[in-house]
């Protein structure tokens, strides 16, 4: 959601006549975008403020900006008195007030030097140009904010209550997208799966997402992350019946002991979520399940723990998004549980479920080795002069080929497979199957593209 954010701020400030600068110690503005989901991410913003505040007192007429999580209603107030040098918050997906404060100082700018007009563009740009033909892949919000309040989560307070936008903005963004070479789309929500249910007519996820694999360009179509109780079997079979549709889900569990589950207020049981796992593997066996999971919840006991290994051990799912619980001020946990699991023992339980994590990864990847499969060229690695892309599972591949470029679609056949990479040659008789894109449109793709691992 921050990514998608920092695009759109990104393309709006291009659209006013900025430009990205190479080093932050020169911008004339600076935007922090902010996650305050763990406590950790919350101390890594008041180490950057510091920063910011020492280039500010040195440049007074440095623009600073604070968007994102952090920027709560309730804590705006304190926030403006605890960083008095920062020039304005925004609270996140609202940008707007940056914007304002820009266009008001450009307006002045050009009254003074009495210009007749300012380059105010209101037709906002989807896509920075700098940051056009550099990559294929966007996230594409759908439902902002959350309504479940699950004990432990900041992001209603912070994001909102559950909104889903209208389809039309976001087929008409995901054109632009296609138009600036994006291949591949993520829709995003909270909690995906919900999308619609907002709005009147029966529209939903699943009719969404077979509108948005239609538009023409586009590869490949994500979603997520999704919550067990909102993925309906229409749903599944939809994601099943399209090829452009990415057999992913990103499936939280969070914990697999009903006690945890209930003060956590999921709202599911572990039974319910092994069922759901096998209701995906029935109709897409070849999907991939990622998850997340908090280690260490308030009153978490040894045998309470040793349930969501054994859940995690019985279903051998894909990624392991894994956090040890950290307090977040507000919320119900914080507020009526007593964070008492030690330190040291929460680091146990994350590494004990890490170190599974990555044996039964390890161990699915290897059945794929001598397999063939599709990869989105996303980058490439200049050092040892590789492309790198996913497979519609979300695996990293990586494979040398002087003929691919960023945006193919390439067989790949593996050589070797690790937990968390894999490494291939374009298959013989397949090599590239879809170039996919309109080259004038996207130009000087093939010499761009080292933008790193995502
Ligand atoms: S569903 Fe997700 S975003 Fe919503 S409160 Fe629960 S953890 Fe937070």
């Amino acid at each position: 959601m921050n990514e998608a954010d920092s695009r759109t701020l990104a393309a709006r400030l291009e659209a006013l006549g900025y430009a990205p600068s190479p080093r932050m110690e020169q911008a004339e503005v600076i935007v922090l975008n902010t996650c305050v989901i763990r406590q950790q991410a919350e101390d890594k913003i008041h180490r950057q403020l510091s920063q910011f505040k020492t280039i500010k007192e040195r440049r007074p007429e440095l623009t600073l900006a604070v968007m994102g999580c952090l920027v709560g209603q309730r804590e705006l107030v304190k926030l403006q008195e605890r960083f008095p040098f920062v020039d304005v918050f925004l609270p996140p997906s609202e940008p707007a007030a940056l914007l304002d404060l820009l266009q008001n100082r450009a307006l002045d700018a050009a009254a003074e030097a009495q210009e007749t007009k300012c380059a105010v563009d209101t037709e906002w740009p989807v896509m920075p140009p700098s940051a056009q033909g550099q990559t294929v892949t966007a996230q594409v919000p759908v439902v902002l904010g959350c309504s479940h309040a699950c004990s432990f989560c900041i992001i209603p307070y912070r994001r909102g209550a559950e909104q889903s936008r209208p389809r039309d903005a976001i087929l008409e963004e995901v054109r632009r997208l296609v138009a600036h070479g994006i291949r591949e789309v993520t829709l995003l929500g909270q909690i995906v799966d919900r999308y619609g249910l907002d709005l009147d007519g029966g529209y939903e996820l699943a009719d969404l997402l077979r509108d948005v694999a239609r538009v023409e360009g586009l590869h490949r179509v994500r979603f997520l992350t999704s919550h067990p109780n909102w993925m309906s079997d229409r749903l599944l079979d939809t994601v099943a019946s399209d090829a452009k549709l990415c057999p992913l889900f990103e499936l939280p569990i969070q914990a697999g002991n009903d006690t945890v589950l209930e003060r956590m207020r999921r709202g599911y049981t572990a039974g319910q979520f092994r069922d759901l796992v096998a209701r995906i593997r029935q109709r897409l066996p070849e999907a991939a399940i990622n998850t997340d999971v908090i280690v260490g919840f308030p009153g978490e006991t040894e045998v309470q723990f040793m349930d969501t290994f054994q859940v995690l051990e019985d279903l051998r799912l894909d990624v392991i998004h894994l956090a040890q619980y950290s307090e977040r001020p507000g919320t119900f946990a914080a507020r009526q549980m007593p964070d008492d699991v030690p330190a040291a023992e929460k680091q146990r339980r994350w590494e004990m479920i890490e170190a599974q994590g990555k044996r039964i990864l390890g161990e699915k990847h290897q059945t794929l080795r001598g397999q063939t499969v599709s990869v989105l060229i996303e980058g490439r690695d200049e050092k040892r002069d590789r492309w790198w892309g996913r497979t519609p599972q979300g695996k990293l591949v990586f494979f040398p080929d002087a003929k691919s470029r960023l945006g193919d679609i390439v067989e790949v056949e593996l050589d070797w497979t690790g937990p968390f990479t894999m490494i291939g040659h374009p298959a013989e008789s397949a090599g590239v199957i879809d170039p996919g894109y309109n080259s004038a449109a996207i130009a000087g793709f093939g010499e761009a593209g080292n933008r790193g691992n995502t």
